[in-house]
């Protein structure tokens, strides 16, 4: 299966749990909703790194697409329009790749973090499960967010302090109404 990973640390208890089921796991990053360049940078950094730690195959989209996702969220660019919108974007460029490689499901780390819209998550894979017709599996990886994040932090992998979007850091850094690490 094709897990679409949003960075290394939400990558953890996914993959883990993935394995512990049997699947075959390729990993998948494509998010050009991350802000600025730089940033995205390091979080794709963090993320190939923590592959090769896993032992991970990585299929990294390096289509920073920023004029796409900007003209998309700004159809709605209040929360939780732009996540839903966000979501969307990302899921359906995994469920293509993950239609056009050749995989049987793809699935979202997105679904690990207490800080996403875990509900519009969900909704945007089924909506690219069937916008593909690739089977979108679904979990409340919610469950093991501290075992996730104990073990990105016994790897030292880079974990980022805003989701991911120049709207998310003015609201954790110049709004100042989330003080939360968040990842
Ligand atoms: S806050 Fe996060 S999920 Fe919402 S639009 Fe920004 S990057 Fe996407």
């Amino acid at each position: 299966m094709l897990l679409h990973a949003c960075c290394g640390p939400c990558a953890v208890y996914p993959l883990q749990w993935l394995r512990e089921a049997g699947c075959q796991v390729t990993g998948f990053f494509y998010n050009p909703n991350i802000h600025p360049w730089r940033e995205y940078a390091r979080r794709a950094r963090t993320m190939e790194r923590y592959a090769v730690l896993a032992g991970l195959p990585l299929d990294k989209d390096t289509g920073y697409e920023l004029e796409q996702y900007l003209a998309a969220v700004l159809t709605d660019p209040a929360v939780p329009g732009r996540c839903h919108t966000c979501y969307r974007l990302r899921l359906a460029r995994a469920a293509r790749a993950a239609r056009e490689g050749g995989f049987t499901a793809f699935s979202t780390t997105l679904l690990a973090s207490p800080f996403q819209h875990h509900q519009l998550v969900q909704k945007a894979g089924e909506e690219a499960d069937r916008e593909s017709g690739v089977a979108f599996l679904y979990r409340d990886f919610r469950v093991g967010w501290a075992e996730g994040m104990q073990g990105a932090k016994a790897a030292g992998l880079y974990r980022q302090s805003y989701c991911g979007c120049i709207f998310s850091e003015w609201e954790r850094f110049g709004a100042g109404r989330d003080d939360r690490e968040r990842s």
